[in-house]
């Protein structure tokens, strides 16, 4: 190949001065050097593709020269002359790394020029591979790198979103993760229940933004949302234009949960790749997941601590909040009244109607009750036909108004069962808390309460006055 250099390294003139004119004439740049001191310096100052090293020279050692040589330049071949008593050196030499030998008494010069291009073809196929497994460990380092850092990604979504939050941190949550691992200009993101009306969302947009840019795009995703709400299918963004950049690229998903509908849409000037809108997809289905667990468990929740056939708290419910409104009351100072009540001759309505008539019955007295209570007294089903109401920072005296007002307003309360309408009438024990009094001796003293109503002719509210009554 022509124009590698070659580094000649011998101390007889002669034969520096020959094969240099032979070298050269193969069309090699060749440097001569007559000492081991000289060879050292030129290969401090230079890279040689070769060098032709004499391994007996006056000053240094041809041994040494080699090992400084592979030391700074590995992939600099080395073919070694040595006297017919040197074949030691040269064994030694080869394991140092160089690549062959010849005898200098042997010399012939169509030989040399074989063995020079041998060396040289074979620094030519090793710089070859090195270079090839440098770019195959930077693509494996790079896809490494890549896939770790989705890897991370996904793992901070599924992190963050598998806790069971409320929907407003839900959705909080998904629409910064989105912002922060992928280069949007424009993102939008709004759950609503059909059947409640209730809905989260939110909006981010870039501050260089101008105002109108974010406006549009949030009326265009609200518009794409009512579409698909209303049993459409949305076409998309076929034709939306966003002030700041007419032909938006846009990323866009709809998820629909049971009575949860939701849109999740970005935009942004420059398209998107392949690999982020798939990390888009799967940030909207790890979001979709955690909205359905969030759902799972808000109903598990509910079937935990409500009464299947009322919807109202259940007992079990109902003695865990009373220990906490009794240790209230204690702390704060605060009267705390419960109400027993419990239907007069429910037996009788089963024994005519039957009891699949009762429970519409029971039904329709736990509506009346809990559309008829204050939102932060605590209205549960205790058992059968029996009901509680825990009335906290309220005093007996305040409480029995509201029994008796509860009382009356049920015997006027009609149960339309078959046609036909049905009455009942309850009775009312109420108690106080007192000092000595836990939860559980307030529930029996509302209890026995309960018990002098119903022994002094039903349909009447008895109050508990202590121990002596
Ligand atoms: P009293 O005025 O003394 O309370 O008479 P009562 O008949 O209401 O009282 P009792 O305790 O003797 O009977 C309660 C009845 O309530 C018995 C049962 O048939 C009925 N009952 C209890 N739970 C349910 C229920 O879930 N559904 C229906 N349909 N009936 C129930
Ligand atoms: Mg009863
Ligand atoms: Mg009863």
């Amino acid at each position: 190949m022509p124009h590698e250099r070659i580094l000649l390294v011998d101390d007889d003139p002669d034969i520096v001065h020959v094969l240099s004119r032979f070298l050269a004439h193969q069309g090699y740049s060749v440097i001569g050097a007559a000492t081991g001191r000289e060879a050292l310096k030129s290969l401090q100052s230079e890279i040689f593709s070769l060098v032709i090293l004499d391994l007996k020279l006056p000053d240094v050692p041809g041994i040494n020269i080699l090992e400084q040589l592979k030391s700074l330049s590995p992939d600099t071949e080395v073919i070694l002359f040595t006297g017919l008593g040197g074949l030691e050196s040269a064994v030694q030499a080869l394991r140092l790394g160089a690549y062959d030998y010849i005898v200098k008494s042997e010399l012939r010069l169509p030989d040399l020029q074989a063995v020079v291009e041998r060396a040289l073809e074979r620094r030519r196929l090793n710089r070859a591979n090195q270079e090839l497994l440098r770019h195959l460990q930077q693509a494996r380092e790079e896809l490494a790198a890549r896939r770790k850092a989705e890897l991370a990604q996904i793992r901070r979504i599924g992190e963050s979103l598998a806790q069971p939050l409320a929907p407003e941190q839900l959705t909080t949550g998904l629409l910064n993760l989105l912002w922060e691992s992928l280069p949007l200009a424009i993102l939008g993101l709004k759950f609503s229940n059909r059947l409640s009306g209730e809905s989260w969302g939110g909006n981010r947009c870039q501050t260089d933004l101008s105002p109108e840019a974010c406006q549009t795009f949030n009326e265009w995703l609200e518009e794409i949302l009512h579409q698909a709400q209303s049993g459409g299918n949305p076409a998309g963004p076929t034709s939306l234009e966003i002030p700041d950049f007419p032909q938006p690229a846009i990323l866009w998903e709809i998820v629909r949960i049971d009575n949860l509908i939701g849109l999740v849409a970005a935009a942004r000037q420059e398209p998107f790749s392949p690999e982020e809108a798939e990390l888009f997809r799967i940030f909207i289905l790890q979001g979709e997941a955690a909205f359905k667990n969030l759902l799972l468990f808000e109903e598990v929740k509910s079937l935990a601590i409500r009464d299947g056939l009322t919807g109202l708290y259940n007992y079990r419910y109902f003695w865990e909040m009373l220990n906490q409104q009794v240790l209230q009351s204690r702390r704060y100072g605060w009267p705390l009244s419960l109400l027993f009540l419990d239907i007069d001759d429910f037996k009788g309505v089963n024994d005519a109607l039957g009891h699949t008539q009762g429970d519409l019955v029971l039904k329709n007295l736990a509506g009346y009750l809990a559309q008829e209570v204050r939102q932060a007294d605590l209205l549960c089903r205790y058992g059968g036909e029996e009901f509680v109401l825990l009335l906290p920072q309220t005093p007996a005296e305040q409480a029995a108004i509201m029994a008796e007002r509860l009382r009356e307003g049920i015997t006027r309360l009609p149960s339309s069962l078959a046609g036909r309408e049905v009455y009942i009438t309850v009775s009312i024990g109420l108690a106080g808390l007192t000092p000595d009094m836990d939860g559980a001796a307030l529930v029996k003293a509302a209890d026995a309460a309960l018990y002098k109503a119903k022994k002094e002719g039903k349909n009447r509210i008895a109050m508990f006055y202590g121990p002596r009554d």
